[in-house]
């Protein structure tokens, strides 16, 4: 088969985090296929380039589509936001071809990847990701919610830092709430918490509270959550604010 589909991460929101391998594939392609509030952010290429936008809900379909063009000869890209691997439309492609036509697994089929949320927030916050670390997904569409109770829990016993992608949205406005909750019970209260709103992007707003307080901020659908270990901690600026890093080693910091 002659048709490509290659899955792209645009990065956080700057121009300027969109890697030039996926501007490249992106300016290549005939067609994008992707949300349409991901879709408005990539430049036009030309009057031949067709945009097949569809709402956020449907990715297998939207996997489908993509890759039925493909095997029509058309040279596909596929876009996501951050990293397209990374609670994104890469598993939705694979699950496609997993569950399709045994004539797609002959196309020539890239990822390429893009600056997860996590990475700009945590860039913005300093280096709170220096020791190990897990990402979480607190959307319930996809799994049930006592799969995140367990996965939050042993995070929580593993004293990982951990980044929470999809903290709230409006018909999931409680969740955030209830996993510090549950964060609660095995970490302490002064815990550092980091809400990175739109980060990276000019927009960028970063909070930085400790776990006995993160109810009272709020979280939206723009909002990475980073939680940290118990290593996790602040370094006070000259202007007021922090910087939150994550030593490396175990041993002691001064
Ligand atoms: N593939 C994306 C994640 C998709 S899940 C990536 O790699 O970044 C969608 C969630 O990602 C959002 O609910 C939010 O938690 C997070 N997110 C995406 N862009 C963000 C940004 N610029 N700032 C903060 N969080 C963001």
């Amino acid at each position: 088969m002659s048709g490509s589909l290659t899955i792209v991460g645009l990065g956080p929101g700057a121009p300027e985090l969109t890697t030039p391998a996926v501007s490249r594939a992106l300016r290549e392609a005939t067609d994008l296929v992707g949300y349409e509030t991901y879709l408005a952010r990539v430049p036009m290429s030309g009057p031949e380039q067709q945009r097949h936008g569809s709402d956020n809900r449907v990715e297998i379909d939207r996997a489908r589509h993509a890759l039925t063009l493909a095997a029509e000869g058309r040279r596909v890209a596929v876009v996501s936001s951050g990293d397209p691997g990374v609670f994104a439309m890469a598993a939705a492609v694979f699950e496609a071809i997993e569950a399709g036509d045994a004539r797609w697994r002959s196309l020539d089929i890239r990822v390429e990847p893009g600056v997860t949320a996590m990475l700009a927030a945590a860039a913005a916050a300093g280096a709170p990701l220096g020791s190990d670390f897990c990402a979480i997904s607190l959307s319930d569409n996809l799994k049930s919610w006592a799969t995140i109770e367990r996965r939050l829990e042993a995070a929580a016993r593993g004293d990982f830092v951990i980044a929470l992608y999809n903290p709230a949205s409006r018909a999931r406005p409680h969740q955030l709430g209830a996993a510090f909750a549950l964060l609660r019970k095995w970490k302490p209260a002064d815990t550092v918490i980091v809400l990175a709103h739109a980060a990276g992007t000019p927009q960028c707003r970063l909070e930085v509270s400790s776990l006995a307080e993160g109810d009272t901020l709020a979280a939206d659908m723009r909002t990475l959550v980073l939680v940290g270990s118990s290593r996790t901690r602040c370094v006070a600026r000259a202007d007021g604010s922090a910087w939150v890093y994550t030593p490396r080693s175990e041993e002691a910091v001064l």
